[in-house]
């Protein structure tokens, strides 16, 4: 049960002064909800500002900065309203102080109101942003007017949170203003001298003081307030990730003995074979699997590195031990890919592969469910459907996540709920970092397939402006005629209001317009038989060119495609265009990547792209990316923490995950239940950060 403590920051965000129906569509928005009903007061809470407004700067009419927000003090001159029925003219209210003259300008005003409050000859403060016109200086309509009377009312250093369309910031920082109001005070759930040694301010304090910047300093990463909550969302996160070890400690693992009944005859048929280091890989894990100590591995290999053929045979080797095995992906079309692929490499084992994912419906999935839990099916391959609640199996040995490691603790509590604790390999073809790697799962032991197949031809990257795709359609047409295969990926589905961006329907268009029925297209839009029909039709050859969104971004495996058209490149991440970039170059064909942008190109955007053309090597890759995104942080642009979490970023707190760990680990030894004073007030902390999902873990929980 969650402490009645909190039940203020659970209550619904409608609950809030000001939020409506019509407001609580935005602010689910702003939240990335589906629905105001979704949103709590404590995700308000979380939304941190990223910037202030400074109103004490105030030099003087004559010495404000061009475009720069200052206060103003001065006595109000003259008004000159727009000429009748010119309602386009701008009224204006001239005022100065001892340094020179001011035009406010307001468009589409009402006379009236502007009179009331600006009265001729009245001293007022106004502040807004100054702008500079022949030697004039003008505010655009100023952000506060008040009479000198009345100063104090003004705040001096406002916030700036994050917005969405629509959402006027002072109707957000009213919410967020009583949002914050309604933290209580919480039980400390931090150890004493810890909190000393480190000069935490309490939980509470610390949110306020994060919404209630006095200068930029306040805003660092580095603030007592920040690194305080910083740390409680790793500790909230290490005590989550300690009680399912703790649990899985109690029970022993499934030693799975391989034979090489199947893995030998599947190993000889394959049309290639294995490099050193997927050969170690899988070593590594048939050695953590004979144990009764439950595996939990990650798979670390670059876009192209073969990871799919370690899985399989890591789950071969559970089959041959008689126990079932599964393996999940990220997405519908990765799934029945896998199943394809699976199904013809694992053929000379004569085993039964099924594939489950939430398009399986009617009699199709009662009769999966049903061979899954006779034991028929010996591996299973689907989405997040594999875990839901009525899959039964029959002897899960082996559980194989691909290219989602921030599931991977998640779904582990799920299965571990449901007294089920396969042993767990992670692949993922993004470099995580050790400190990421603790962060999302506890301890964790790595492989990494650090060479690529052999015969593997580098991919010619080049970047090239918009305005010359006329050539590449050109090019194309040649390449298709020589029986190639291209992708062409484009950032969006459909037009939105405020983008000129070209849709993928309306290139589609275009494109069909020059190749005709070539032309294949997949978004994630369509229905999960449409899409596969289009990647089935661009597989085989029926479609030589594949329209596409980035749903073909992980893991998607056309061997013989050869090009590769991405469109707004510099829209992408540089980790995404790698992981485009690597759906071509998979084959004997040498292949191809043409990065088009939208110009003009900022430094650092041009510095981005030109590390794709430079090299192939996705950690390379990765970790420029972070060099290039940490001028970002210097100059305070990025403020959030690291995906996945609220508060806390890695690279800034990796100091307090690693106390985190250790505490957590101790606190546990200590107090295995959670029932002393602190343990009690360490509930509340998971609730706060929703790790509440590890308290059913505890006996008494
Ligand atoms: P990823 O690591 O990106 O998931 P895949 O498992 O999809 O890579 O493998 C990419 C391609 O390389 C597939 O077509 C696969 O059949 C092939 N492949 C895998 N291992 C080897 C190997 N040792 N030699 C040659 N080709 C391989
Ligand atoms: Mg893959």
């Amino acid at each position: 049960m969650r402490p009645a403590l909190l039940d203020p920051l659970f209550a619904s965000l409608a609950s809030l002064p000001g939020i409506g129906p019509k407001t609580g569509e935005l602010f689910a928005k702003l939240l990335g909800q589906e629905s105001i009903d979704d949103c709590r007061v404590i995700d308000l809470v979380f939304h941190l500002p990223h910037s202030l407004i400074d109103r004490r700067n105030q030099p003087g009419i004559a010495h404000a900065p061009q475009g720069t927000i200052v206060t103003v003090s001065g006595r109000v001159d003259r008004h000159q309203p727009p000429p009748r029925g010119k309602s386009n003219v701008p009224y204006r209210v001239f005022l100065h102080d001892d340094t020179g003259e001011l035009a406010l300008t307001f468009f589409r005003a009402r006379g009236d109101w502007l009179e009331k409050s600006l009265p001729v000859d009245e001293q007022v403060i106004v502040s807004g942003k100054v702008d500079w016109f022949n030697g004039r200086a003008s505010m655009v309509h100023p952000d506060f007017m008040v009479k000198a009377t009345e100063a104090e009312t003004m705040p001096l250093v406002e916030p700036v949170y994050g917005l969405t369309a629509g959402l006027s910031p002072r109707t957000l920082r009213k919410a967020i203003e009583a949002a914050v109001e309604r933290v209580p005070s919480l039980p400390e759930w931090i150890d004493g001298p810890l909190v000393a040694r480190q000069g935490f301010p309490a939980a509470s304090e610390a949110f306020s003081a994060l919404h209630h910047p006095r200068d930029t300093l306040d805003l660092d990463l580095q603030t007592p307030a920040r690194r305080r909550l910083a740390y409680d969302e790793f500790l909230a996160g290490q005590i989550s990730l300690a009680l399912v070890r703790q649990t899985l400690r109690r029970v022993a693992g499934r030693p799975v003995t391989a034979t090489g009944v199947l893995s030998e005859p599947v190993l000889a048929a394959l049309p290639f074979a294995l490099t050193g280091s997927q050969q170690t890989a899988i070593a590594e894990i048939k050695a953590d699997m004979a144990t009764d100590q439950r595996m939990l591995r990650l798979l670390q290999g670059d876009v192209g590195s073969g990871k799919t053929a370690v899985a399989l045979m890591a789950m071969l080797a559970a089959v041959e031990a008689g126990g079932q095995a599964v393996l999940m992906a990220p997405t519908e079309i990765l799934a029945r890919q896998h199943h394809a692929t699976l199904v013809k490499m694992a053929e000379p084992a004569g085993i039964t592969l099924d594939v489950l994912t939430g398009r399986t419906k009617g009699r199709e999935r009662d009769q999966n469910l049903e061979r899954i839990e006779s034991g028929e099916t010996n591996i299973v391959i689907g989405t997040h459907a594999l875990f839901q609640d009525n899959v039964v199996y029959r002897d899960l040995a082996l559980a194989v996540v691909d290219e989602q490691h921030r599931f991977g603790v998640h779904q582990r509590l799920r299965l571990t709920a449901k007294g089920i604790s396969p042993h767990m390999l992670v692949m993922t073809a993004t470099p995580i970092p050790r400190t990421l790697v603790l962060a999302a799962f506890g301890d964790m032991d790595v492989s990494k397939l650090t060479e690529k197949p052999a015969g593997r031809k580098p991919i010619q990257t080049v970047i090239m402006p918009q305005e010359r795709t006329g050539e590449i359609v050109e090019r194309l047409r040649a390449a298709i005629a020589e029986g190639k295969k291209a992708y062409w990926i484009c950032p969006l589905v459909e037009e939105t209001e405020e983008s000129d961006l070209m849709s993928v329907e309306e290139r589609h268009a275009t494109l069909a317009g020059v190749f005709g029925n070539a032309v294949g297209l997949v978004h994630g839009r369509m229905s999960g038989p449409q899409k596969d029909d289009a990647m089935q039709a661009f597989k085989n050859g029926e479609t030589r060119l594949l329209v596409a969104t980035t749903v073909v971004e992980v893991g998607v495996d056309v061997p013989d495609a050869t090009i590769m058209v991405i469109e707004h490149a510099e829209r992408f991440g540089l980790a995404q265009l790698h992981q485009l970039r690597g759906r071509v170059g998979r084959g004997a064909g040498a292949s191809s990547c043409i990065l088009l942008y939208k110009g003009p190109l900022s430094e650092n955007g041009r510095a981005r792209l030109g590390i794709l053309r430079e090299t192939e090597d996705g950690f390379r890759i990765a970790e420029e990316d972070l060099k290039l995104r940490g001028e970002g942080e210097l100059l305070g642009t990025r403020q959030s923490g690291t995906p996945g979490f609220l508060v806390a970023s890695i690279e800034a707190h990796g100091d307090l995950l690693e106390i985190a760990r250790k505490e957590a680990t101790y606190t546990l030894e200590k107090d295995p239940q959670l029932e002393s004073e602190r343990g009690q007030a360490i509930r509340t902390l998971l609730y706060l950060y929703r790790r509440d999902e590890a308290i059913r873990f505890l006996r008494a929980g």
